[in-house]
C-alpha cells in the first residue's frame, strides 16, 4: 500500500474480475488496519483466496473535505462526545459503489438496528454486494443515515466502541455460508440456528446445534455417549436430532415459537 498517495483514496484487497459471481463486500471505517488480520485468516481467508468473496476495505477520512482529515465534530446542542460527519461518508459511499456495478445494499452497524440473526445473515449471503458503514464515537449524523438509506443491523443489545467488530461478525457469518467455503459441503446446514429439513418432519426449526465429542472414547473417567460409537447412523441421526430438540427447549425455548 502507499501511504504517500493522498490522491487515491486507501483500499486493502481488490476485486478480481473474474470473481464477478462472487460476493463482494465493501467495508467504510475510520480504522482500516484493523480488518485484515481477522479476515485474511482461517475460513474467511481462504474463500477470498479461492474467489468466493472479496472485499475493500475503504477509510473514510480519506474523503474528508478538509486539511486536517476530519471526520467528526461536536454534537449540536451540546453534550460529551463526537458525532460523525455527513460529507465524508456521503462521498466515500459514492466512490465505492461506483467501483462495481453490481447493486449494493447498503448496511449501517448500529445497535439501534434490528437485531442481527441467522435468517439475516442468509438473506445477505444471497446478495451480490454489500457496503458496510460503521460507525465511531457516538455515532453518525442522522442527515446522511436518512439520505443512505441503508438496512440498519445491531449485532445485539450491548454498546461497542465502533462498527468494526460488528462488521466482521457480520462478514465471518456471510462468508461461511457461501458455497465451497466450508470444508465439509453440509456442515453449516447442521450449526445451530439453521433450518434444519428433515424428511417427512415437521421440524423445518432453528435449533441449537447438538454436542460434539471426539478422542479419547474416555476422559477423566467421562465417557462418550454410546450410540456415537455404535457405528449405526441412523440411531446417530435421530440421537443428535433429539439432543437439538432437547438442548433448544432448556436453552432457548423462544427459538421453537418463532417462525423460521
Ligand atoms: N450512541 C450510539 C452508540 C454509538 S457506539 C447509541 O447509543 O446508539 C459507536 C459505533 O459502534 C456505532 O456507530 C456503531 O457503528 C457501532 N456499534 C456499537 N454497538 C453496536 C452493536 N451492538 N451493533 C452494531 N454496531 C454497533
Amino acid at each position: 500500500m502507499n501511504k504517500d498517495d493522498s490522491s487515491m483514496p486507501e483500499q486493502i484487497g481488490s476485486v478480481d474480475a473474474e470473481a464477478v459471481g462472487s460476493l463482494r463486500i465493501d467495508v467504510l471505517t475510520i480504522f482500516p488496519e484493523i480488518f485484515e488480520p481477522v479476515l485474511g485468516s482461517s475460513i474467511v481467508g481462504r474463500a477470498r483466496a479461492a474467489g468466493l468473496v472479496d472485499w475493500t476495505i475503504t477509510d473514510i477520512r480519506r474523503f474528508a473535505d478538509n486539511k486536517h482529515q476530519k471526520v467528526d465534530d461536536r454534537p449540536f446542542g451540546g453534550g460529551p462526545g463526537m458525532v460523525m460527519m455527513c460529507q465524508p461518508i456521503w462521498d466515500a459511499v459514492q466512490h465505492v459503489e461506483a467501483l462495481d456495478e453490481r447493486p449494493a445494499t447498503r448496511i449501517h452497524l448500529t445497535p439501534q438496528g434490528e437485531p442481527c440473526t441467522q435468517r439475516i445473515i442468509e438473506e445477505l449471503a444471497a446478495l451480490p454486494r454489500l457496503v458496510l458503514l460503521t460507525g465511531r464515537y457516538e455515532g453518525i449524523d442522522q442527515r446522511v443515515i436518512d439520505r443512505l438509506e441503508p438496512r440498519e443491523i445491531s449485532i445485539g443489545d450491548f454498546v461497542l466502541s465502533g462498527g468494526e467488530l460488528p462488521a466482521m461478525c457480520l462478514i465471518d457469518a456471510v462468508v461461511r455460508l457461501l458455497p465451497g467455503a466450508l470444508g465439509h459441503e453440509d456442515s453449516a446446514g447442521e450449526d445451530s440456528f439453521s433450518v434444519i429439513a428433515r424428511d417427512g418432519g415437521p421440524e423445518n426449526q432453528r435449533l441449537l446445534d447438538c454436542p460434539h465429542y471426539t478422542r479419547p472414547r474416555v476422559w477423566e473417567g467421562r465417557e462418550v455417549p454410546e450410540v456415537l460409537t455404535s457405528g449405526d447412523h441412523a440411531k446417530v441421526d435421530a440421537w443428535r436430532h433429539e439432543q437439538r430438540l432437547a438442548r433448544t427447549e432448556a436453552l432457548r425455548p423462544d427459538l421453537l415459537e418463532r417462525e423460521s
